[in-house]
């Protein structure tokens, strides 16, 4: 393990993310709410930035890849079809005493783990949230908080296809909320009652599905390895026969090295033609594919590439956080990929002194346009350089009192701690070049 890498922990990585706004605790006024998090000003660019280069990669760059946002109430019916009303449970046990749930597989031993009570025997609750669509609250109107952003894209299926013309393979993309009523929740952001998922549902012609479950596993993990997280930390873990859900086929998991120990970010399945043909038998609609090649109907096979944007975020936050020494104190930087980082770069004039102002504004008023960026101007510049690292930002710009005199500014580049100067008229396109845009 690289030795900056021993130096992160979970506290370290919570209390980062609070004290810079990261990620603050829900309704934390009130107390909180159990295992919610409210995205702050720098966790939320993040946040998007990890939206947008997954975007970027799975759908914009390919050409065998569309888009939907589907809503996440859905008839009630899609989780009957899909297994989740029968099947999508945890084997859950109470303390006689305390009345405290936990997932069995979570405990090994046989009394409550909070205040020593004897346990009741397992039994299956439902991970889905329910609640009732309109003003009367009956059986027959409830509906369900979607547990995975996936089934929009199965049932959606045929006016995508027919839509877009699309030919098989091709790839249906989604991103969005997705609600699990999980009995085990923490680690903070790992997991969440409510998170945020990006789902690829690969429609493959049936018999060609085992390589193209070969291709999107070694490309997810390549995916991770672009996003800016190291190889050494990324693993992919396939599942036993009996960890398998009875349609998949096949499934990996990418793993990243938390500090909590190997867990999952993203799990890639070879479904079959299971989705599609259960919502077909549900529906009474026809689900299927015309080969105008062969001139055949028949039921694609999805290949399902799952990945989680708080977990994500997590990983990258936990791989970037490093401590170094330098000038006699301790340096904390994230080293953060550019391309997702909150904050591109931060206009720094050298002092408050009124001198510097107006080209500082102006510097920072030429920069916005293209860049998120941050204006800072309290305290020494040492401190607001730490204050940039501490939060990933890769580029910072001083304006100083030559600064007024020859028109050129300070590039400090976060990892190097190098700096050059920069003539004001060439500054953007000399940060532009350092982004590669
Ligand atoms: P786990 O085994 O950790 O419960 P899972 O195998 O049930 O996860 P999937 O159903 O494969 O997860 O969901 C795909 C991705 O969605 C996961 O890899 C993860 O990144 C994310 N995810 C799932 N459940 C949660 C949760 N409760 N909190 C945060 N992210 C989650």
């Amino acid at each position: 393990m690289p030795e900056e890498y021993m130096k992160v922990t979970m506290e370290k990585i919570v209390s980062l993310c609070k004290r810079r706004g990261f990620v603050f605790q829900s309704s934390e006024i009130y107390g909180g709410l159990g295992s919610c998090w409210d995205y702050g000003p720098l966790g939320v660019e993040l946040k998007k930035n990890i939206k947008d280069y997954w975007w970027k990669k799975v759908v914009q760059e390919r050409d065998d890849m569309v888009g939907i946002d589907a809503s996440i109430m859905m008839h009630p019916q899609v989780w009957v079809a899909s297994g989740h009303v029968a099947g999508f449970s945890d084997p859950l046990v109470e303390c006689k005493g305390c009345k405290h749930r936990f997932r069995s597989t979570d405990i090994d031993v046989s009394s409550c783990p909070d205040c020593g009570g004897a346990l009741t025997e397992p039994r299956m609750f439902n991970l889905m949230f329910k609640t009732f669509m309109g003003p009367v609250e009956d059986a027959a109107n409830i509906v369900y908080l979607r547990p995975e952003t996936a089934q929009a894209q199965f049932v959606n299926f045929e006016n995508v296809q027919s839509t877009t013309r699309k030919k098989l393979p091709f790839g249906i993309a989604q991103m969005g909320k997705s609600f699990r009523n999980e009995i085990t929740t923490g680690n903070f952001i790992f997991r969440t009652r409510e998170f945020e998922q990006m789902e690829i549902e690969y429609f493959v012609k049936p018999g060609t599905d085992g390589e193209w479950f070969d291709y999107w596993v070694n490309e997810r993990l390549n995916y991770y390895i672009g996003l800016g997280i190291r190889k050494e930390n990324l693993r992919l873990r396939q599942h036993d026969k009996e960890e398998l859900a009875h349609y998949a086929k096949g499934c990996f998991d990418v793993d990243y090295n938390f500090p909590i120990g190997w867990s999952e970010i993203e799990g890639i399945a070879n479904r079959g033609d299971f989705d599609l043909t259960q919502h077909s038998k549900f529906s009474g609609k026809t689900l299927d594919y015309f080969d105008e090649e062969k001139n055949e109907r028949y039921v694609p096979c999805v290949i399902e590439p799952s990945s989680g944007v708080d977990r994500t975020l997590l990983a990258v936050l936990c791989d970037a956080y490093d401590e170094e020494a330098a000038d006699k104190e301790t340096r904390v930087v994230l080293h953060i990929n550019p391309e997702i980082a909150p904050v591109k770069v931060a206009i720094l004039p050298l002092s408050r002194n009124g001198k510097l102002l107006p080209m500082s504004k102006d510097v920072s008023a030429m920069l916005r346009p293209h860049f998120m960026t941050q204006y800072d101007d309290a305290q020494s510049i040492g401190r607001r350089y730490r204050r940039q690292d501490e939060i990933g930002t890769p580029y910072c710009v001083t304006i100083d009192f030559q600064s007024l005199e020859d028109n050129q500014v300070t590039i400090r580049e976060r990892d190097s701690m190098q700096q050059s100067r920069v003539p004001v008229p060439e500054l953007l396109d000399a940060l532009k070049e350092k982004f590669g845009l």
